[in-house]
């Protein structure tokens, strides 16, 4: 069965928050809604579990039309940011909670089925206040799994962690919601998150979403200049595209996946990397670390540009360094990729 959301549009007073979306989600599937702060994510996710009552649209499970009907009745499951847990049950009463509310009595191999879905077994009677934030969060998804949704909408469900356990937990969750079987929307701002997570991004500005497709597809040929920027390309420049070799401003690199014909492509920092055999040549003018690389910043002629190096190699602000272009740092913007 697939969820199929056609025209949904939201407003509030005179701002449109959700603006004539559609998006399927497939049996199974688990979809990213990817975007920046205030762009219409939570509220579409809302919609769909019918808690958004001026929302216009259809959506539809299968033939069956989910627009009119109450958000008991969707078969929902829903986990937000802060898990939202009754800190006075213990782990067990919490995810049982999941199952009496859709007036299932909770047994307890079903809560410790869910439990150990969820690589919990064992924490039955500890109480959820006691748990870390990761915890809390596999407590809160165990709770919404319990009733076997048809559809779970989770809505930044990693963003209260910190970074380390974000990740960590991004790659559970992954290949949690495949064990679960459940299809899936998942809420994020966080590229890695939703690239992680999802076999489908949906990427979404100003209430409208602009592309869909798998993390390869949007990440390589993202739609606009716009969408460009936000995954990360900082800059954008005119190119050729003859037999799959892109040419532009700072040389040649072949792209085996671009179609060929005048295009327009962008460059993340790590398509520029310091290598003594690469073509160009430019002078530090400022490098950071970050966790497992280091940036540059580096003066080509008249422009700076960035790039990346090895911590190893990385040289000093004021040397000179040679670069080479690199294809996974690039993308081609709008339908010019094949
Ligand atoms: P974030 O990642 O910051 O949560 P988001 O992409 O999920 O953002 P929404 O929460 O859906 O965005 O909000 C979209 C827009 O609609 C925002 O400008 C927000 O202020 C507005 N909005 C959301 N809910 C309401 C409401 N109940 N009444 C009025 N405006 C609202």
């Amino acid at each position: 069965m697939t969820l199929n959301i056609r025209g949904l549009t939201v407003r509030f007073g005179q701002m449109t928050a959700v603006d004539n979306a559609s998006l399927k989600i497939g049996n199974g599937e688990v979809v990213a809604l990817l975007g920046p702060s205030g762009c219409g994510k939570s509220t579409l996710l809302r919609s769909v579990a019918g808690l958004e009552p001026e929302a216009k649209g259809d959506i539809r499970w299968g033939d069956e039309d989910l627009t009119k009907m109450p958000v008991h009745k969707r078969g929902i499951g829903l986990v937000f940011q802060d898990g939202q847990l009754f800190p006075h049950r213990d782990v067990a009463g919490n995810v049982a909670f999941g199952l009496r509310m859709h007036r299932i009595k909770p047994t307890q191999p079903r809560v410790d089925e869910l439990l150990d879905l969820v690589g919990l077994s064992g924490y039955q009677k500890r109480r959820v206040t006691d748990l870390s934030g990761g915890e809390q969060q596999r407590v809160a998804l165990a709770r919404a799994l319990a009733p076997k949704p048809r559809l779970l909408l989770l809505d930044e469900p990693l963003s209260a962690l910190d970074r380390a356990l974000r990740e960590q937990l991004a790659l559970d969750l992954a290949r949690l919601l495949r064990k679960a079987g459940t299809s899936a929307l998942v809420v994020t701002h966080d590229h890695d998150e939703a690239f992680t997570l999802a076999d489908r991004v949906a990427l979404m500005r100003t209430g409208r979403i602009v592309q869909t497709g798998t993390a390869e597809q949007v990440w390589r040929s993202p739609a606009d200049e716009q969408t460009a920027r936000f995954l990360g390309c900082e800059l954008i420049e005119d190119a050729v595209i003859t037999n799959h070799i892109a040419e532009f401003d700072l040389g040649r690199v072949e792209l085996p996946w671009a179609q060929d014909g005048p295009a327009r492509i962008g460059l993340r920092p790590n398509a520029l990397v310091a290598d003594p055999e690469g073509a160009l040549e430019g002078e530090v003018s400022g490098k950071v670390h970050r966790r497992d690389h280091v940036r540059l910043l580096v003066k080509i002629e008249h422009r700076e540009v960035d790039a990346v190096a090895t911590m190893a190699t990385a040289p000093e602000p004021g040397q000179k360094v040679r670069l080479r272009l690199d294809s996974d740092g690039l993308a081609v913007l709008g339908d010019h990729a094949g």
